[in-house]
Order: structure tokens, then C-alpha cells, then sequence
């Protein structure tokens, strides 16, 4: 490797949101991500359903009476 023409490479920590540590070399420093291998629906083999806006509960509700 030549010196000085390569961007400084060294262990760093990656935080994800659900908590997970991740031990990687990179150029980067201190990385955070919002979804890992572990907290990913793919990888837990759980469906993770978000609804953020309750439109699922208003379709329940709206077709509740369909029910009875
Ligand atoms: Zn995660």
C-alpha cells in the first residue's frame, strides 16, 4: 500500500436501534442503523407489522357489524 493516499481503516462499532452492537472494520466511525440481522422480520421469522396511522383499526371497526 502506498502511504497517505488511503483513508484511515480501523474497528468501529455499529448501534442499531433495537440495540444490537456490531463489531466491523471500516473507514467509518460510530455508525448507526435502524434495522440489523437481528431485529429484521427476515431474519426473526416474525411479521412485524407497523401501522403507524391506525387504518387497520378503522377497517376493523368500519366492518365489525359484517361480522355478527
Ligand atoms: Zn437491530
Amino acid at each position: 500500500m502506498k502511504a497517505d493516499i488511503h483513508p484511515e481503516y480501523s474497528n468501529t462499532t455499529i448501534k442499531c436501534a433495537c440495540g444490537n452492537v456490531m463489531e466491523i472494520g471500516s473507514t467509518k466511525s460510530n455508525i448507526r442503523i435502524e434495522i440489523c440481522s437481528k431485529c429484521h422480520p427476515f431474519f426473526t421469522g416474525k411479521q412485524k407489522l407497523i401501522d403507524t396511522s391506525g387504518r387497520i383499526e378503522r377497517f376493523r371497526k368500519k366492518y365489525a357489524k359484517f361480522q355478527k
